[in-house]
């Protein structure tokens, strides 16, 4: 992609951000943060969030000092290991005291572990201070509408200032503050990346006109990915009958999009709890009880 030579260097061990250096640099995800603050029609409470992290899969719960003994477990056995992440099970800054605690302490042990956050947006502008204080250098902000009328149709409620907000007031201030923390994170200098979920009748023709402000206001990368419908996932839950994009559906939009913006299109959807090269999955090697039966 057609990154600037700015970026680039910062995003140069980054496996998800650098198609040259997936191959070379790990990354792992760490599942400290099960509580969501929105309601997304594609999610079912039960899985990990479906905005960073591939639909229909569990993520094992961590508590913040068990994330941290995983990463550095994690970081002894995959010399290659240059990322941690947090995306999900729910959404990371639906959990700040468990977010925040597991990066400072990482950031005490394991000064050289890029840190990353992927997010709904909601709560995100009252954290960028924090999140610029712990040397966050990329959080993921997932955008899937600029466009009230088109967010209600996407996110049947969210829970803001102690109540539940529902349609197209809720999909407005969702847009709101996801816009407002893009353009904080942006003046703050922290990389930005946006995720879209493409969801075909819904957003498919709406995501060139996302990019193209996403990319005004600082953004770096634009990430389409297909809603995956499967009925034993929950997908779409609420309204039957939704489809996922077909692959040729996939690729017309991030075409569309791409003459806005550089587009990602390694992204693997990684499960909440995903460890090792892109590619691959080691998850199943670093679970709970296997690490504590390391130590
Ligand atoms: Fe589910 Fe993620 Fe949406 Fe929350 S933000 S409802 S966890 S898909
Ligand atoms: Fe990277 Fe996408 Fe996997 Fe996150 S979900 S680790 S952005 S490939």
């Amino acid at each position: 992609a057609g990154l600037p030579d700015d970026i680039r260097r910062r995003v140069q061990d980054h496996p998800c951000y650098s198609e040259e250096a997936h191959h070379h640099f790990a990354r792992m995800h760490a599942a400290v943060a099960p509580a969501c603050n929105i309601q997304c029609h594609y999610c079912n409470r039960k899985y990990d969030c479906a905005n960073e992290s591939r639909p229909g899969v569990v993520s094992e719960v961590l508590t913040p000092e068990q994330a941290v003994r995983k990463t550095l477990v994690v970081a002894a056995a995959i010399p290659q290991m240059s990322v941690l992440g947090i995306a999900g099970p729910g959404d990371p800054l639906a959990n700040p005291e468990r977010v925040f605690a597991t990066f400072r302490d990482l950031a005490a042990k394991a000064p050289d572990i890029k840190l990353c956050v992927s997010t709904n947006g909601l709560a995100l502008p009252e954290h960028v201070d924090e999140l610029a204080r712990h040397n966050i250098e990329h959080v993921t902000i997932t955008i899937n509408c600029v466009d009230p009328d088109i967010g209600a149709q996407i996110y049947p409620w969210i829970f803001w200032q102690h109540r539940r907000v529902f349609g197209r007031e809720a999909a407005a201030i969702l847009i709101e503050q996801q816009q407002k923390g893009l353009e904080m994170l942006v003046a703050r200098g922290i990389l930005v990346k946006v995720n879209s979920v493409l969801i075909p009748g819904v957003n498919d023709r709406h995501l060139r006109d996302v990019s193209r402000i996403v990319k005004a206001k600082g953004a770096f990368l634009h990430n389409v990915m297909p809603l995956i419908s499967a009925p034993e996932h929950g997908t779409f839950y609420g309204l039957s009958g939704q489809r996922g994009p077909t692959p040729a559906e996939l690729q017309a939009v991030q075409d569309d999009c791409e003459g806005n913006m550089n587009m990602m299109r390694h992204c693997r959807q990684c499960r909440a709890d995903a460890v090792g090269l892109l590619g691959e999955d080691r998850g199943a090697e670093f679970t709970r009880e296997k690490i504590d039966a390391m130590l």
